[in-house]
């Protein structure tokens, strides 16, 4: 049985935190099936997998209202920068396209967050990532592969666990142990909640299903000078970022998959070139027709983390993102980021340049899933409503 738990939240929360409020809650408890932040910031609805009573419920508040207050309290608005604005460029269509995803067959989901996708949606993919590795060569970016694993060790090393270690999702492998080996082959066998093991299977973790593209190449960048100066780079890779109740279809996947274009060097060199790249862009969604918005924002930090990083992020505009248009639901979906990241990595990872400083970076990154569902939410699934180079790719 279902059951709903009414929270009145200490402090109102202002709605430019809505929404990321919102998403946090889903990690305040496991009872947590959907958390809903009314608009008006003065209510929040949990759906609870069952019926609390006390003094699980009054546990249970005391939590959402500790989330509340450490990203509410003392949180500036901070000042959104639109950079582009084309939202009300006209598109056929306004239906959801998720009911036809599944029903051509296009789209299979395997668990929360982990998709299959067909044919047409592989194309248009391809169609998409055409564009990108061309913005990536019109820089000479020099083509990379990066594993889909990224030691626990890196990911320390630029304080990851500490900024989102929410979204973490671990590796591990059975000990090398003759006893635990066969214990594990005999018991193992799943539930509806997932995976049974007898205790001790595991060994320690090593290493983690990698959040992000560009880290790979700081990776390998580290602790020396960077060669040349400066350095322009393209991969696609997987990447993991778990999303608990929030997995929603395309939108919001476990295992996705993202093209980045990254640049090391001098702050000029990362900041003109994130520019350029933003320009070159700016003419191939028109070639598509896309109705989008580019605008100032922040990494989902996490609790803890969130105001301080995020204000710090706002205040030196170090992140824009691709909102595209959603029209079947009247939101937007970041497709994309043009980031930069000062000489975070470069401090972080000594990665230094030949006057001996700390190198800067930045990437322009495309959620490539996301980018196919926002433009079959414009456009919808029929190849002849679309744009001519999106068409004539497909056909
Ligand atoms: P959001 O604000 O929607 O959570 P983000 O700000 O975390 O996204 P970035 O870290 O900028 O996203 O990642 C770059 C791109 O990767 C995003 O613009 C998006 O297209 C894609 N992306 C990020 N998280 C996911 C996800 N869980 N599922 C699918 N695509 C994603
Ligand atoms: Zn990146
Ligand atoms: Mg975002």
């Amino acid at each position: 049985m279902s059951a709903q738990l009414h929270i009145t939240p200490r402090v109102t929360i202002p709605d430019f935190l809505v929404g990321e409020v919102q998403s946090k809650l889903a990690y305040v408890d496991e009872s947590i099936v959907r958390a809903h932040v009314a608009s008006t910031g003065d209510r929040i609805t949990l759906d609870l997998r069952e019926q609390a009573e006390d003094p699980k419920r009054s546990e249970l508040e005391e939590k959402v209202q500790r989330v509340v207050t450490s990203m509410v309290q003392g949180a500036f608005k901070p000042k959104v920068q639109i950079l582009e604005n084309y939202l009300d460029r006209p598109v056929p269509s306004s239906a959801d396209p998720n009911p036809e995803l599944l029903a051509r067959g296009e789209m299979f989901q395997e668990a929360a967050g982990i998709f299959t996708v067909g044919p047409l949606v592989t194309r248009l993919i391809s169609f998409f990532e055409r564009q990108f590795i061309a913005l990536a060569d019109s820089f000479g970016a020099a083509p990379y592969r990066f594993p889909t694993l990224i030691p626990a060790k890196s990911l320390e090393r630029v304080g990851y666990f500490r900024a989102f270690p929410h979204s973490l999702s671990f590796v591990t492998h059975l000990r090398e142990d003759l006893d635990a080996i066969d214990n594990f082959a005999q018991h193992a066998a799943c539930d509806e909640h997932g995976l049974n093991t007898p205790v001790d299977s595991f060994a320690k973790i090593q290493a983690l299903l990698s959040p992000a593209v560009c880290y790979h190449l700081y990776f390998a960048l580290a602790d020396k000078p960077l060669p040349g100066g400066k350095l322009a780079a393209t991969a696609v890779g997987n990447c993991f970022r778990y999303e608990s109740v929030n997995l929603a279809s395309l939108e919001r996947l476990w295992n996705f998959t993202m093209r980045e274009v990254i640049f090391v060097g001098p702050k000029d060199f990362v900041l003109q070139n994130r520019e350029t790249g933003r320009e070159r862009m700016r003419g191939f969604f028109e070639e598509i027709g896309l109705a989008y918005r580019v605008e100032s924002a922040n990494d989902p930090f996490f609790i803890g983390e969130f105001k301080k990083q995020a204000a710090f992020q706002s205040a030196f505009q170090l992140k824009f993102e691709i909102r595209a248009a959603l029209p079947f639901k009247q939101s937007t979906l970041a497709v994309g980021s043009y980031n930069y990241h000062q000489d975070f990595f470069g401090r972080s990872l000594n990665i230094t340049l030949p006057d001996g400083s700390p190198a800067h970076t930045g990437c322009i990154a495309f959620g490539l899933e996301r980018m196919a569902f926002a433009f079959l939410s414009q456009y919808g699934l029929d190849a002849a409503n679309w744009p001519d180079a999106a068409r004539k790719f497909v056909a």
